[in-house]
């Protein structure tokens, strides 16, 4: 579990900001929801032979008994609340996003934390590949935005239905029973437990063994076909490149239809940034009406170490001050504060910083600099007897100036 300091924080306000901007542009309106849900949630939803529910989740009893859960992913409180507030009855359609810390016991190493930030986005009542290609080409605009568009790549596969994954599954199992003793411990116990989890292992051997064991893809039955073929010409239309990986399967269990990862080569194995799918049974499997849903979460942590790794942190985050204020003399702090506000009413958006503890002029310079401002504004005696206030350029070659009080903010305003 990371703490993140005032250094790394104008990159995480600068990614937050630029989704939030997206997604308000596409029309997606935020949702907040608790950090805290019941365990059965999670296990409904998720499943309870997936590794999330099996051995990855911070659970605990509350003072009524009650079994809690620390969120481990947003989908199951997402539809837990769409449906306690009846957003999901008559058909109406929605699109939300959220953003916040989520919870795993994992083995914590790059790019895998056990309190972990995404931004999921989900839509309900939408059931045409249209809402699929759009959910896709909005994350692709994200990339585009974030300067990530070359090193990440979308693959993508379809599950079909449920119907369609118990043939398919019966067929795989059948296949790697044959082979059972060729498959990595954890396959061995996948193959009991989920098998279709057989198809997600990193292991080698167990990886040449998929290469001829049968497809999902010869399972699916027309709709689910016709479903995956119109997603694809979309994305074709939009001129969108992607790879159909027929190995993809995600590793919550309410995913049918669609599912697609972004990938990337540059984060060793850690490398999927943005994940999601189709989950058109969950509304009703929580006791609500049968309402189509699809979405995808993203990795905040994993895009900071992309956009870190390749030098796309964009140069002007790399300063927080504009202007720093300087003080000297009987009176000064006084004036220093009252030019400062008036400065505040004048230019709202300006990053201003009133130095505070005193000390020689020498001494303020230097935190002056340190700072990182672009000027200093000079307040001694002199200038308050003068009513005027010294502009001294910090970052470039430059005299400084001795203006006017009241030509300070239109003088500044030219300057930054
Ligand atoms: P992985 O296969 O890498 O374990 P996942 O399939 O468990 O990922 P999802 O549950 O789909 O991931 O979550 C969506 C995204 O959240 C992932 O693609 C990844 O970017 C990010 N993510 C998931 N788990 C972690 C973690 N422990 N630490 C940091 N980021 C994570
Ligand atoms: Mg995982």
């Amino acid at each position: 579990m990371n703490d993140i300091l005032p250094a790394d924080t104008a990159l995480w306000q600068y990614f937050e900001r630029s989704v939030a901007q997206l997604l308000g542009s596409y029309g997606y309106q935020q949702i907040r929801l608790p950090i805290v849900e019941s365990t059965e949630l999670f296990k409904r939803t998720i499943g309870e032979v997936t590794d999330i529910v099996e051995k990855e989740m911070y659970t605990f009893d509350d003072r009524n008994g009650d079994s809690l859960t620390l969120r481990p992913e947003g989908t199951a409180g997402c539809v837990r609340a769409m449906l306690e507030h009846g957003l999901l009855g008559g058909g109406v359609s929605h699109k939300v996003w959220y953003n916040g810390p989520m919870f795993r016991h994992e083995r914590p190493q790059k790019g895998r934390y056990r309190q972990f930030n995404q931004i999921g986005v989900e839509t309900f009542n939408l059931s045409g590949p249209d809402i699929d290609a759009e959910l896709i080409l909005l994350s692709w605009r994200l990339w585009k935005l974030l300067g990530l568009q070359d090193v990440v790549s979308l693959q993508l596969n379809s599950l079909g239905s449920s119907a369609d994954r118990a043939r398919y599954r019966e067929a795989l199992v059948s296949y790697l029973r044959e082979r059972y003793d060729q498959l990595d411990e954890d396959s061995q116990r996948r193959l009991e437990t989920n098998p279709l989890r057989v198809l997600d292992s990193k292991n080698q051997t167990t990886q040449a063994l998929l290469s001829d064991a049968p497809k999902l893809a010869d399972y699916l039955n027309d709709e689910a076909r016709e479903h995956f073929a119109g997603l694809c010409a979309l994305l074709d239309a939009a001129g969108l490149p992607y790879e159909i990986n027929p190995r993809l399967v995600r590793g919550l269990d309410y995913y049918g239809l669609t599912v697609f990862e972004w990938v990337t080569d540059q984060l060793g194995s850690q490398g999927t940034v943005c994940a999601g799918g189709r989950y058109d049974g969950l509304v009703e499997q929580l006791g609500g009406k049968p309402a189509p849903a699809v979405g995808f979460a993203m990795g905040i942590e994993r895009l900071l170490l992309l956009i870190q790794t390749l030098d796309k942190v964009p140069a002007e985050l790399a300063r927080q001050v504009d202007v720093y204020l300087v003080t000297l003399g009987a009176g000064a702090d006084k004036a220093g504060f009252r030019l400062a506000e008036q400065l505040r009413d004048a230019l709202p958006g300006m990053r201003l910083v009133v130095h505070c503890g005193g000390g020689s002029f020498k001494s303020q310079f230097k935190k002056a600099d340190k700072s990182g401002a672009l000027f200093a504004l000079i307040l001694g005696e002199d200038e308050i007897a003068a009513q005027r206030v010294g502009i001294k350029p910090l970052r470039v070659e430059g005299e400084q100036e001795n203006i006017a009080w009241q030509d300070v903010p239109a003088r500044l305003k030219q300057l930054l």
